[in-house]
């Protein structure tokens, strides 16, 4: 028997109506690099109804790619509805891809056009004879002195809108799984892998993320997303906050920590989001500013070492909520909020609840699986295996491919790469990413507890544990650690206190000090950079 309910599509243009009709004096606040612009939500829907015009005019196909290469401000957030709303597909182009990796994700999603940022077409600009799909490369003037590009495809965003009539959005998406927007993940191997999000998937994202077990976002809240917008479908934070309410502040090219914590502050900021790296260049400036609009500080991407944690915690009375998900999830997999049981449960439970990668999201299946038989595990807290995932807004195959492949299960399960345990309440303790285990003997030692010990260091700044060859261990861990300012510490020191904390397995066979971990794409530790650079070393 049917259900007797409308069957109204999902998408995203009923987003932007909502924020528009409910929320229009909501505001979206953009660092420039002069100031700050301050607009609303109602200017958001006819920036988008004039932007949509814009890529009609422009000819772009119906359903036709659109990049953007841009960082988190107003513009952006117009391009991510304009895009879809008018049937197209926005693809957020990484901007600290590598050359080469640029111009194979630009190439694949064969974009039509490209709204780049003045201040980044130092990066785009040498490309732009390779980028042979481009038709038009759309400059946003961001009072940048960059200069413009000798190619005849360059137009000027500002002279495009100068007279772009609104276009009328109703009706132009009625097919809920129509694509939206196209998101590359680096991997480790290969080229980058494209995500494609719906309108249906980005809609449930949006309602998934605002329950109040996840983000909770409401219409009190500023949201400040760190994060990009090209990462990882920018979180969802282009859609959530507008469903709820929220206002967004947007930081714009400025990600110094002293700009961050600046625009919190004076922005009285209530939610913020960004990977590890960002929170802890943040942290040591955190008592001289006032905080107090603060209530959730997001952090994932990565795993949260508990020391930085608890360092928030003690400086201004808030931990970080640490989140995981991947681009292939849109990319909410949990978040680390706390049960009633854990609450009741004391301080102790508390910090080790914060510590996991946090509860399973509505909207998310997960299971743990071994790694041999595929069998299902029990969900005890303490037997891990590979993690797979399911749900509406997670990925069933990548972009041009023309089968699932080996990251899917044969039941059509993502195969997430990460080895975890889930704890009987739901909660998820990613042990380690499958390819960043140590492989010590009979035991597999996981780099993120022994990081995570590191760091605990008062001395320690940032650490990095990966594997390294052993003649009678096949592989040990080693450290790499870099030593705040103003502090010192030895090899010899900081394995004595490690011996205290970890199994003797587990402790580093060697730590080497470095001035800085190299990042990846999107700010985390790069542990594939470090295997390659230490290629060739050798444990003393
Ligand atoms: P990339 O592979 O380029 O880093 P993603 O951002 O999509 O792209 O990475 C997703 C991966 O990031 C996850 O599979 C997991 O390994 C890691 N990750 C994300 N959040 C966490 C977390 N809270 N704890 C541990 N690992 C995390």
């Amino acid at each position: 028997m049917d259900g007797l309910m409308q069957d109204a599509p999902l998408t995203i243009t009923s987003i932007l109506d909502r924020g528009e009709r409910l929320w229009g004096t909501r505001e979206i606040v953009t660092k420039t690099l002069s100031g700050v612009e301050r607009a609303t939500y109602a200017d958001l829907a006819v920036e988008v109804r004039r932007l949509a015009g814009v890529l009609d005019r422009l000819g772009i196909s119906p359903d036709g790619r659109v990049a953007s290469f841009a960082w988190n401000t107003f513009r952006h957030l117009a391009l991510y509805f304009a895009a879809p709303c008018s049937g197209r597909v926005l693809h957020t182009g990484n901007i600290r891809y590598f050359p080469e990796q640029l111009v194979y994700t630009f190439e694949h999603a064969e974009d039509e056009a490209v709204f780049v940022d003045r201040s980044l077409l130092g990066l785009l600009g040498p490309l732009l004879p390779q980028l042979t799909t481009l038709k038009h490369v759309v400059v946003m003037d961001d009072g940048a002195p960059t200069p413009l590009p000798d190619d005849p495809r360059v137009v000027s965003y500002e002279e495009l809108m100068s007279d772009a009539p609104e276009t009328d959005l109703t009706g132009r998406v009625t097919d809920e799984r129509q694509a939206a927007g196209i998101c590359y993940t680096s991997g480790t191997t290969g080229h980058p892998k494209g995500v494609v999000y719906s309108h249906r998937s980005n809609w449930l994202h949006a309602i998934g993320s605002l329950t109040s077990g996840v983000f909770g976002m409401t219409d009190r809240d500023r949201v400040l997303p760190v994060v990009p917008l090209f990462h990882a479908n920018g979180w969802g934070y282009a859609h959530s906050p507008l469903m709820g309410g929220a206002s967004l502040i947007m930081p714009g090219p400025d990600l110094s920590p002293a700009g961050i914590v600046t625009l919190m502050e004076q922005e009285k900021v209530t939610v913020a989001a960004g990977v590890p790296t960002i929170w802890m260049g943040v942290a040591p400036l955190l008592k001289d500013h006032d905080l107090s609009s603060l209530r959730a500080v997001i952090c994932g991407g990565s795993a949260v070492p508990s020391a930085l944690s608890e360092a928030w915690r003690d400086a201004i009375g808030v931990p970080l909520t640490q989140a995981w998900g991947m681009t292939e999830m849109s990319p909410l997999g949990s978040v680390a909020t706390l049960r009633k049981e854990i609450e009741e449960a004391g301080r102790e439970a508390e910090v080790a609840t914060l510590a996991t990668a946090g509860l399973i999201a509505p909207g998310v299946s997960a299971r743990i699986v071994d790694a041999v038989s595929r069998e299902e595990l029990p969900w005890d807290g303490e037997t891990s295996g590979d993690l797979e995932v399911s749900g509406p807004w997670i990925a069933r195959q990548y972009y041009k491919t023309d089968k699932p492949g080996d990251s899917f299960s044969p039941d059509g399960w993502l195969r997430t790469g990460d080895v975890a345990a889930i704890t009987p309440l739901g909660y998820l303790k990613i042990v380690d990413r499958t390819k960043d285990l140590v492989k010590s003997g009979g035991e597999w030692i996981s780099s993120v507890e022994v990081e995570n010990q590191v760091m605990a260091h008062p001395a320690v700044a940032e650490a990095a544990v990966i594997a390294v060859p052993h003649p009678k261990w096949g592989e040990r861990p080693l450290a790499f650690v870099v030593v705040r300012d103003g502090r010192s510490l030895t090899k010899e020191e900081l394995t004595a206190f490690l011996q205290e904390r970890l199994g003797k397995w587990q402790v580093p066979d060697d730590v080497v000090f470095i001035d800085e971990v190299p990042k990846t794409s999107v700010g985390k530790f790069s542990k594939k950079t470090l295997r390659e650079q230490y290629a060739d070393y050798r444990l003393p």
